[in-house]
Formats: C-alpha cells, structure tokens, sequence
C-alpha cells in the first residue's frame, strides 16, 4: 500500500499530525496512522488525572518562556498553531473549553476521552486510514534522491512519501511510549540525548511522608538552594509512599533530576505549607483560631488550616504535644511552630523512575531538526513530532500543547512536500 504521508503513533502529536495532513489544502493527501495499541491516545486519557490539561492560557512568548533554553524552538510551534487556536479548534469540534484560576484550559465536560474523541472523529473524517495493533518495527529509506520510504510493521510492509515519527518518550510504557521512535531516529544517524525522568515524584530520606500517602497539600512552595541556585516551585503537593509528588513537586523535579542522578547526591529542601500566608499572617491566623477555638487541641486547631492526617503527624514528627489546648502553648513553642509550617525541612535522595514520570526529559536532538517544519535535518522527508523530541515543559498544559502544535506543523508540511513531490 501506498501513502503521501505516514505517521507512526496515535498520540496526541500523531493524532493532530495526521488531521492536518489529511486535510492540507483540501487535497486529502492519502495519509496513514500506524498506532502499536488497539486504540488511539492511550496516554491521553490519562493526563490531568482524566480531565486532560489541555493547554495553559497565556501569550505565546509566556508559553514558550516555560520551555527554557528551548524556547525558540517551541515558539515555531505556536507560532503555526497557539494555544488559543487549540482552543479554537475544539470549540468548532464541539468541546467547548474553561480556563482554570491558574491558567490552566480543560475541556468544560472535564473527560479526556472526549477529546480523544473529537480527534479521531476528525481523524476519519478527513480519510485518515488507522492501522491498529501494528507497531512500525522498521523504517528505511529506498530512495535517496526522492525520498520515498518503507515502514514495517506487523501488517506487512508499506511504502510512504513522508514519515512523522510520534511515538512519544519513555514514561508510562504501558501505554505504548516505549521508546521505539529512539532506536528508528538513530538508525537515520540522529543523536538521542539521554531520556531521564522528568516531572516525577521525588524519594525522601525522612519515612514519615510515607504515613500520609495520598494526602494532599493544596498551596505549597518547595524551595531549595544548591549549585550556588536558589531554586523553588509552587502549587500543591501529595505526599507519597516514598515521599512527595503533585504537581509543585513535579515541577520542581525538572530542576533537579539531572543533578541527583549525575552525583548520587541528597538535596536538602524545605517546604513553605502555606506559600500564600507570610509567617507574621500565618501567626495572627494562628492566634486568631485559639482565640475563637478555646478548647481545641493543638492537634485539632491545626486541622482547620491543613488536612487533619497532616495536622496529627506534623505534631507527632517534630515532637508537639498535638493533645494539649492550643492556646496554652508557650510563645516560644508558638513561634518554633509556625517556622517549620514556613520551612518544613526534607531531603530528597532520588527520583522515581523514568516509566513513572509524566514525561521524559531528552529524546530526538532538537539540533537535528528544522524547528519551522520538522523536518529531519539528517534524513530530508523524515519528520518528528511530540515527546519523541528532546523538549519538555512543565506541569499545567505545557507539553500536551507542544504536542498538538509540533504534530499539526509536522503534518502540514510534510503534506505540503508530499504534495510538491507528486508534481514531477
Ligand atoms: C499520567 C500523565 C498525565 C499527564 N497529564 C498531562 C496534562 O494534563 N497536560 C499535559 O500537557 N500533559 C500531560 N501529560 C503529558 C502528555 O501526556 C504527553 O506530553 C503527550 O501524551 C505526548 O504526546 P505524544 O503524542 O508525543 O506521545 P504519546 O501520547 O506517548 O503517544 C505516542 C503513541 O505512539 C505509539 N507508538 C509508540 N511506538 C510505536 C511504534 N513503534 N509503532 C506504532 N505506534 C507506536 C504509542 O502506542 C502511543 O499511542 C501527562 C502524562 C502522563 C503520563
């Protein structure tokens, strides 16, 4: 079978990818979606815990800046598809779109599988053919001079004009991510930087996060200093089994993975509990609560401002009688309170692995491809697109709108290439 363009995974990149291919300037150029799953964006029902981040509602040089030292290459991007035109587009797909306090945009319906819906739905009605249950084991080009290729796969061996490779990264490979897309760019020459995790739990030294697995701390700032850097994020915070994730900790974990796993080192860190009260507020709020609550334990005054399992090991952990009346504590056990609710000390020993990670740090070297087409700089008529890549923003809407916008500029133009090479 014959195709303009071929694309290899079904993710949110390959999805978009293979719309705007199809639909390229009304041509339905013949496009194919190899996806190794049955189904399509596996991993994308899962984002945001199932509402799906979609994107985060800010300017592009804003969006682009949370990509850091890749933030030109991203912008290229955008430029080609916003997070407003994502808006857009779902709005005229019928999935109308909120934008959170914190900038973050879900779906009003909070459902990700409707917005993997809309895009296959739009998929197949712009004549995308899906090949399901059929990993491409293999890509070689046939052609030098004209670019045609070969993909194989479990349903036999294809033949593409253009190939976008969207496989995505290493993280959550029981959803299909399992680096393929590295081992098919290498054998082309590109250079894989190492994929690492990024944005993922973090493993404490101290155990007592462990017996409050689950809980939740809403409006937290975790801080530290190290290489000469202060460093901090904020958000909230979940403590885990082996110590803290949520997002804040997620994000933090971006500036701080490299280091932990090049020099086996800790990382002393200490967490503000409320990032939005300063210390002289959170005292007055403190005083206040006695004041009202005269017969409430420690223990129990502290669960008005914290969940209640926190209040109790809080107490327990940095040794605060959590049974005895509030306010009958002493000032200066007072004031020792309050600074550890501002700089809760914790050391972080590692990070949890790669498949547990939202995403992966590293991937396809962004030196080797054209950030206005995505193109392979090494292999003309070759292009990438999503997590595949070396790129990887932060927590709130940042990746999965790389994602759409990369996958919908690699279609376009490798439709468009596809579309000038049939001419001669
Ligand atoms: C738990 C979790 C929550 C997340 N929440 C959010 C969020 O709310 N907002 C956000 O912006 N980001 C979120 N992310 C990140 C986001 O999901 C990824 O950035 C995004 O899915 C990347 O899209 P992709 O298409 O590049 O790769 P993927 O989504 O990984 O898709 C790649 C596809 O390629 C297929 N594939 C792989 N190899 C082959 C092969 N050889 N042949 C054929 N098919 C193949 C896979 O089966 C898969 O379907 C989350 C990630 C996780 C793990």
């Amino acid at each position: 079978m014959e195709s303009d363009v071929s694309i290899i995974g079904a993710g949110p990149a390959g999805l978009m990818a293979a719309i705007f291919a199809a639909e390229f300037r009304q041509r339905r150029t013949k496009t194919i979606i190899f996806e190794a799953n049955t189904a399509a964006g596996r991993k994308l029902l899962l984002t945001g815990g199932g509402r799906c981040n979609i994107t985060h509602d800010c300017d592009i040089k804003d969006f682009a800046r949370a990509f850091g030292e890749k933030q030109r290459f991203v912008q290229h991007c955008l430029y080609e598809f916003s997070p407003q035109d994502l808006r857009k587009f779902f709005a005229d797909s019928g999935l109308s779109t909120k934008v959170q306090e914190d900038g973050c945009v879900f779906p009003v319906s909070e459902k990700s599988s409707d917005v993997r819906e809309v895009l296959v739905a739009r998929a197949n009605r712009a004549g995308v053919q899906f090949l399901y249950g059929s990993p491409a084991a293999n890509i070689e080009k046939i052609d030098k001079k004209d670019s045609v290729f070969t993909i194989s796969s479990g349903k036999g061996t294809f033949v593409s004009k253009k190939v976008i490779i969207a496989t995505g990264g290493l993280s959550y490979p029981q959803t299909g991510s399992t680096g393929d897309g590295y081992r098919l760019a290498q054998r082309f020459g590109h250079t894989i930087i190492e994929p690492k995790a990024a944005l993922v739990p973090l493993i404490t030294r101290e155990d007592w996060p462990d017996q409050l697995a689950g809980t939740t701390l809403s409006d937290i700032k975790i801080m530290a200093t190290f290489e000469n850097k202060k460093i901090n994020s904020s958000g909230s915070l979940v403590f885990t089994q082996d110590g803290i994730g949520g997002p804040a900790v997620l994000d933090f974990s971006r500036l701080i993975t490299n280091y932990l796993s090049a020099n086996g080192k800790s990382i002393a860190v200490s967490i503000d509990t409320l990032a939005n009260t300063n210390e002289a507020e959170l005292e007055k709020r403190f005083l206040k609560l006695c004041e009202q609550n005269p017969k409430k334990t420690l223990k129990g005054l502290l669960a008005l401002l914290y969940p209640q399992r926190f209040a109790a090991t809080f107490c327990e952990r940095f040794s605060f009688d959590g049974n005895k009346i509030a306010r009958q504590l002493e000032k200066s056990e007072r004031k020792k309170l309050i600074k550890l609710l501002k700089v809760l000390p914790l050391t972080i020993t590692a990070a949890r692995p790669v498949e547990e990670a939202t995403i992966t740090h590293g991937g396809v070297s962004t030196d080797e491809i054209n950030p206005k087409t995505m193109e392979s700089l090494v292999c003309p008529g070759l292009y990438f697109a999503g997590e595949v890549i070396d790129i990887d923003g932060p927590c709130g809407g940042f990746n999965l709108q790389f994602a759409f916008s990369s996958g919908i500029l690699a279609g376009k133009s490798a439709a468009e290439s596809a579309i000038e090479s049939n001419r001669f």
